[in-house]
């Protein structure tokens, strides 16, 4: 799976997501992530991106052409015209089931805005989906797109060394997850479950699915109605 992230600050992608098992999987290839950096798309002397609001008020906004024409240059590479999500507080907010639907393309294209937002002619023509990572406000959707591709990027084959641990794990089944323990057996005068140590895989299994029960109950009531 390749993204193709446009934004001013191309650094702070490439920089954000060589790390750890993202960044293990972009070096086995077994996804790719480029950023584009929009700036090298204007025609604007001194590199302009950005310009007043037309009626007034605060801040700058990203002009159309530079992002209309780094999208051209990337749907002309691949010849092919794949999603665009712009990531905006004012999208639908990203969740689990999303993220697996992505996960199915071959190709995304993700574009961060940054100040106070985009013009609005370049996000009618060029965009498919608007995604929000939740309702608050942020600087810029580099780290929304971040969020995004960390999600996405763990349903993809190869970049978890143990794919079950997706399978298992909160929202998943629409539960959120058990609680988890490793050695030692004690700590602090507080054991393990004995369920855990007994081996018994079925009543392991059952105390899950109590616990996920219970956790959501007490932690997530909202999402219980949707299980069965
Ligand atoms: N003026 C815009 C508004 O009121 O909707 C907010 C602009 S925000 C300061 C700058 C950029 O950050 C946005 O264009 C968007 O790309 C990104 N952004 C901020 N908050 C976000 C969120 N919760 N989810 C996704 N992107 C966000």
């Amino acid at each position: 799976m390749r993204f193709h992230v446009m934004t001013l600050f191309p650094e702070m992608i490439l920089q954000g997501l060589n790390t750890s098992i993202i960044g293990k999987a972009i070096q086995k290839k077994a996804i790719e992530v480029e950023a584009i950096n929009i700036r090298d798309y204007t025609t604007e002397k001194h590199g302009q991106v950005d310009d007043y609001p037309y009626g007034g008020g605060a801040g700058m906004v990203m002009q159309a052409e530079p992002i209309y024409r780094a999208w051209e240059s990337i749907v002309t590479r691949l010849g092919k015209s794949p999603k665009v999500i712009y990531m905006t507080p004012q999208g639908s907010v990203f969740h689990q089931e999303m993220a697996k639907e992505f996960a199915q393309e071959e190709d995304l294209i993700i574009l961060c805005g940054h100040y106070e937002g985009v013009d609005e002619r370049v996000l009618d023509k060029i965009v498919t989906h608007h995604v929000s990572i939740g309702d608050y406000v942020l600087t810029g959707g580099e780290l929304p797109a971040m969020v995004m591709i960390d999600c996405i990027s763990r349903m993809v084959k190869g970049v978890l060394s143990n794919e079950k641990s997706a399978e298992s794990e909160s929202f998943q089944e629409g539960l959120l997850e058990y609680p988890q323990y490793t050695r030692p057996e004690e700590f602090m005068g507080m054991r393990v479950p004995e369920v855990l140590l007994s081996g018994h895989h079925a009543n392991i299994e059952q105390w899950r699915r109590e616990q996920a029960l219970k956790r959501t109950q007490e932690r997530r009531p909202d999402l219980l109605p949707d299980i069965e």
